[in-house]
């Protein structure tokens, strides 16, 4: 599940570590404690097995792969076994591929991995892995669902469309290369508003809701809230422009073009104040249709982006011919790019096929100053994750515009 900056309480986790080196392990406990959080150290995986039935939830385990007796994998074989396990973060010496194999099979436990960590660590990241909210989503396998975790009906999902029960949050989005527009933009995330359970997450509706051929009815509801929400930040003189997520079975609705062209006429905004965007891997089923209505929004002078650019295995040369102007590189790669060779690699082909085809390039998932920094230098033209912002309500997101404009001197008008 994911976590908002307004809703979820922070409690401190316990911090274990393992390593079979004596000086790395010192060295480990220092920066848990620099953390603030308290450190328990093994140096032997056994012993840490033997505490294993002891775990409360919202702890963390800091891992090395390799150890002579029991070795990292086998934790993790134990640790699928365990009620609430701890969050992990993986370290290794060996290549990165061996970490993604740990990492994968981790999650294919239904574990929560932080990070991994190539050795010789990166003290920094390590730090940032430490301090991301306990209830941080991380990284979980696509079709994920905690089995605690209630699955909602068909019914009740139709009843909070009928009943107005969703809402959206805004993540900011920072721009790395300013040429004179704001320096910030945000992306629109929808939330349910239950009644009993609190806020809901979209990973707990958006497939149902597809299933059940109601997305028209969400996107409906998402683009009305966007553009009237939109309307009054621009009314109290603020200028962010907003990202709208829609889905594959919206953009080959013929009709798209003209809701979204009464919509911001109804609103008073102008095009270029949004952008729509569509995740890679649901592009390619109906090439016809959608090219017929993303030209005509680009027409209309909406930018359009390929969200999760990196996962969708399409066919480049098509993409490439649809009409976008932006290209989100998926926070799979951008969450593991320092320090992991091929997803720094993947990021650097996103970015230049980014140039060569004019678009602009957001990396999303963005977690830690490192990542930021080196995507910086790479020529990523924006970034999007917790260490600009994680996802709030629109009353603190105006607040927070307000105190990044205070520390440097823009944004507002
Ligand atoms: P997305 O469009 O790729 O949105 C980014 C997701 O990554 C959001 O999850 C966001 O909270 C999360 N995120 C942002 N920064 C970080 C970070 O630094 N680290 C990590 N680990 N996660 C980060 P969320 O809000 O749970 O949304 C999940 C997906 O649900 C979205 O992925 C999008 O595909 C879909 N979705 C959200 N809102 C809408 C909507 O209004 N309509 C439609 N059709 N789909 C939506
Ligand atoms: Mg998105
Ligand atoms: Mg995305």
């Amino acid at each position: 599940m994911s976590s908002d900056v307004v809703t979820q309480p922070f409690s401190k986790p316990l911090v274990y570590l393992i390593d079979d080196e004596p000086d790395i392990l010192d060295m480990l406990r220092d920066v848990v404690e620099l953390s603030g959080l308290e450190a328990r150290c093994f140096f032997e995986a056994d012993d840490f097995i033997k505490e294993i039935q002891g775990f409360g939830g919202n702890n963390i385990l800091v891992l090395d792969l390799q150890m002579p007796k029991v070795d990292g994998i086998e934790v993790i074989r134990h640790l699928a076994k365990v009620e609430n396990p701890p969050e992990l973060i993986l370290i290794s010496g060996q290549d990165s591929s061996v970490l993604s194999g740990a990492e994968n099979l981790a999650l294919a436990h239904r574990l929560t991995v932080r990070g991994t960590l190539k050795k010789p660590l990166s003290l920094a990241r390590l730090r940032g892995l430490l301090e991301l909210q306990a209830t941080t989503p991380i990284k979980r396998l696509k079709d994920d669902v905690k089995s605690s975790v209630r699955v909602f009906s068909a019914e009740e999902v139709r009843e909070a469309l009928d009943l107005d029960q969703f809402v959206l949050h805004y993540q900011p989005k920072e721009e790395l290369a300013l040429s004179g527009a704001s320096k910030y933009s945000a992306e629109c995330l929808v939330r349910w508003q239950h009644p009993t359970e609190g806020l809901v997450y979209p990973d707990r509706f958006i497939a149902l809701i597809q299933k059940q051929g109601w997305m028209a009815d969400l996107t409906n509801i998402v683009l009305n809230q966007a553009a009237a929400q939109q309307r009054k930040w621009q009314k109290d003189g603020i200028r962010i422009n907003l990202s709208i997520n829609i889905s594959a079975s919206d953009i080959t609705s013929l009709t798209l073009p003209e809701t979204i062209s009464r919509l911001l006429a109804d609103n008073e905004l102008d095009a270029t104040t949004i952008t729509l965007e569509v995740t890679e891997s649901e592009l390619m089923g109906e090439l016809t249709a959608s090219l017929d209505v993303l030209t005509r929004l680009r027409l209309k002078g909406v930018s359009l982006s390929i969200d999760d650019f990196g996962t969708g295995y399409s066919s480049l040369l098509q993409l490439f011919r649809m009409p976008f102007s932006e290209l989100k590189i998926d926070q799979g790669f951008v969450g593991k790019m320092v320090g992991d060779m091929e997803a720094l690699a993947i990021v650097k082909a996103c970015i230049l096929l980014g140039e060569q085809f004019h678009m602009r390039v957001v990396a999303e998932g963005v977690e830690d100053q490192a990542t930021k920094t080196l995507l910086a230098e790479l020529g990523c033209q924006s970034v999007q994750g917790y260490l600009i912002a994680k996802p709030m309500a629109a009353e603190y997101l105006a607040e927070w515009l307000l105190l990044q404009s205070e520390s440097e001197g823009q944004v507002k008008d």
